[in-house]
């Protein structure tokens, strides 16, 4: 039987331009080691729920990308984080919303989606319900960043809100692009049994405040899978992706018009968003290990590797 994996570490304006041989090394280790593990663990018989989870806490631990121990400071100077994870092959999910201090949020979703009887959990709630079931935290100096926190310093006096990956803002008014590209990370994989699961985990904007939330967490926008259609995990400009609810979008467009992954994921991401004028991507998998990588900004740091012995590890346009 084959497996698939896919993952990505956030899309943007990442080109040759902006990124020196020694970046690209090391975005190129940290994808493959995400790739690594949720690969041994698809390998090993397992589901594809546990290697989502397995690639994204690898990459939560690195902290070249926007997720876990690399996560953005907020307008407070705090690290909150959201994650969320699904598994198609029985449309569970558990997602967390605002945590801090917890090591790898991904694990959090998952055991929110197994053992809360809930679904999405937010703030000091979910930090509860984490020391609750024995979840891994950290101090605050555990996701510390010199140049996370230099990304903030830049903009913390301002109201911009920035994404990692761009001077961008939720006003339209560009700000100074810091020249750090760091990304939110997810993961798409179709296991040997034939089930798919996806999830997504990220820090958020720089300078977010008011306890903002993006796509990221949220079932159906950032994150979504269903074995009858696509295990989905997006990444970019969020309030776009939470208003076009692109993950849920992708699969209603293979389940209610028939549309093939790449058709729908090309519909929703190069045509609906950019009208929206969102911009960003994401990675998709069918159940038939078909897979994905979509989107419509400059790059997007990305990987595959399935069991026909095909692997990819890519950034830029293609
Ligand atoms: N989608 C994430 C958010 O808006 C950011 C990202 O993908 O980098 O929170």
């Amino acid at each position: 039987m084959s497996f698939t994996l896919v993952i990505h570490g956030g899309a943007g304006n990442i080109t040759p331009a902006i990124m020196n041989k020694e970046q690209e090394q090391q975005y190129t280790e940290g994808l493959k080691a995400s790739l690594d593990k949720g690969y041994d663990v698809l390998r090993n018989n397992g589901t594809a729920l546990d290697a989502v989870a397995a690639a994204i806490a690898e990459m939560e631990d690195n902290p070249i990308f926007n997720a876990g121990r690399g996560a953005v400071f907020t307008k407070k100077g705090l690290n909150e984080m959201d994650a969320a994870i699904m598994d198609g092959s029985n449309l569970a999910a558990g997602a967390v919303a605002g945590v801090r201090n917890v090591k790898n949020p991904i694990l959090l979703a998952k055991e929110v989606m197994l053992n809360s009887g809930h679904v999405f959990l937010s703030g000091g709630g979910a930090a509860d319900f984490a020391r609750n079931q024995g979840i891994h935290m950290e101090p605050d100096s555990y996701f510390f960043n010199q140049s996370r926190y230099d990304q903030w310093v830049e903009i913390r006096d301002t109201d911009f809100t920035q994404l990692d990956h761009k001077g961008d803002n939720l006003k339209g008014k560009e700000v100074p692009n810091t020249g750090h590209k760091f990304g939110t990370v997810g993961a798409v994989a179709c296991d040997m049994y034939g089930n798919i699961a996806g999830g997504t985990s990220t820090g958020g904007m720089t300078n977010k405040r008011f306890g903002r939330i993006g796509d990221s967490p949220v079932i159906g926008a950032g994150t979504y899978a269903n074995n009858a259609t696509c295990a989905i995990s997006c990444t970019g400009h969020g309030e776009f992706f939470l208003r076009a609810v692109v993950a849920h979008d992708v699969s209603c467009l293979m389940e209610y018009k028939g549309l093939s992954l790449q058709e729908a994921c090309a519909i929703v991401i190069k045509d609906k968003l950019v009208k929206m004028g969102g911009e960003g991507g994401l990675i998709a998998v069918d159940a038939k290990g078909n897979y994905d990588f979509c989107f419509n900004s400059a790059g997007m740091y990305r990987g595959m590797r399935n069991s026909e012995g095909k692997e990819v590890v890519a950034y830029y346009g293609m």
